[in-house]
């Protein structure tokens, strides 16, 4: 089949699947989206639009009967549709299996710790006393403490006092199935894209360095590349590169690490698709994350990731204290500097801290980088319309 007649059908219509459409129309691919609301940012990029449930399996099937390839851009959906789909002779990148390992934190830890990969101590836990003895167990005087199922932007994470809990001052937060990990005491916070092609070839992104708002728990400020030195460097890649080859499919594959002061990398967590901290890579790279993840889809060769200069990303964040209609303050004064790319995501609503759209920046070097960041993080802000 010509790999540019092909039909990629993607569960999810946000802005990741979006960014994708828009990194892979000029290769004249034919999206298909599967999506609850019609009014997505995938709507009207779309060859084909498909309303409807991630968890619904006719829907799911509706969407793999009108894609040569499925992919998805949120991890919550149906996975038992799509192991049964591939079972099927559906190909469906990255292998669903895969994707059920990612679903389940505590699942994606074993995973970690049977294939070498560092990661924090942790403890399975469900019943208070399964709780009480895993808090014993683990080290230092805080404990993070995460639902295994469900969470995504820091929903269902806590960090929490051993002291507190042990003593009922803090009383357990989540219910069911929790993973309870070791507080890794945390210089920076990483990430590397690692592709893999359907013949196995692995390529990887420069790292990045991500800064987060802690109230929000989203990444407010992205650099790369990493500013770790070449030790680190090297060491966060072959983690990654290590990693995404135990997991034995194609794919494009974002793992964010740890780094204590101590210079120790922790494997945190896996997204196995498009990842908000690669979104410089549009302009930032020869080959930007999405038309990577479009080229693993339809077999055509990995694209280099090589960087073109330091790039700086800031995610669009919808203002706390209003929902609604918005405009952007000061998008002239900002759009007016060189190598400032806005991104919107065709939102029709402004939400607290939802993600509205991001901000690429590029310099030719990392002090003036980090003075146009600064002045856009400044200036550029969601206003009530
Ligand atoms: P989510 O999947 O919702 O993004 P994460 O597992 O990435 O949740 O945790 C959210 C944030 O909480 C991380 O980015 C990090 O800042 C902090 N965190 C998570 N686990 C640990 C840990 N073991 N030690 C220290 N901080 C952690």
């Amino acid at each position: 089949m010509n790999p540019l007649k092909k039909r990629i059908g993607v569960l999810g219509g946000g802005q990741l699947g979006r960014m994708m459409i828009e990194e892979s129309l000029r290769l004249n691919i034919h999206y298909a989206i599967l999506e609850n609301d019609p009014h997505c940012p995938c709507a009207p990029l779309c060859d084909t639009f498909i309303e409807g449930s991630l968890m619904d399996e006719a829907k799911i099937r509706q969407l793999a009967a009108a894609s040569d390839v499925l992919t998805w851009e949120i991890e919550h959906v149906n996975t038992d549709v799509l192991l049964a789909l591939e079972a099927e002779g559906k190909t469906i990148i990255p292998r669903p299996s895969v994707l059920q390992i990612i679903q389940d934190k505590g699942l994606q830890k074993q995973f970690y710790r049977q294939h070498q990969i560092p990661t924090g101590d942790f403890y399975l836990v469900q019943t208070e006393t399964e709780w009480f003895e895993a808090i014993e167990k683990l080290p230092g005087h805080k404990f993070v403490a995460k639902t295994r199922k469900g969470g995504y932007d820091g929903k269902g994470v806590a960090i929490l006092s051993k002291y507190d809990v042990l003593n009922k001052l803090t009383s357990i937060p989540f219910e069911g199935p929790c993973l309870l990990e070791a507080f890794v005491p945390c210089e920076k916070e990483l990430a590397v894209i690692v592709a893999r092609d359907q013949a196995g070839n692995m390529l990887s992104y420069p790292s990045i360095e991500m800064e987060f708002d802690p109230e929000a728990n989203l990444v407010t400020l992205l650099l790369s590349p990493a500013r770790v030195g070449s030790i680190i460097e090297e060491k966060a890649e072959q983690i990654a590169r290590n990693l995404v080859a135990a997991f034995d499919s194609p794919g494009l594959f974002a793992v964010e690490m740890f780094l204590d002061p101590a210079g120790n990398l922790y494997v945190n967590e896996v997204a196995p698709r498009a990842h908000n901290s690669g979104h410089h890579t549009i302009e930032a790279c020869y080959t930007s994350q999405f038309e990577q993840l479009a080229r693993i889809l339809v077999g055509l060769p990995l694209g280099s990731t090589e960087l073109l200069q330091p790039a700086a990303m800031l995610n669009l964040l919808g203002a706390k204290d209003f929902s609604g209609a918005y405009q952007l303050d000061k998008l002239a004064e900002c759009m007016h500097l060189p190598g400032v790319y806005v991104h919107l995501y065709a939102k029709q609503e402004s939400k607290p801290m939802r993600k509205m759209g991001h901000v690429c920046l590029m310099a030719p070097s990392v002090p003036e980088l980090l003075e146009k960041a600064q002045y856009v993080a400044k200036n550029l802000v969601l206003v009530k319309a």
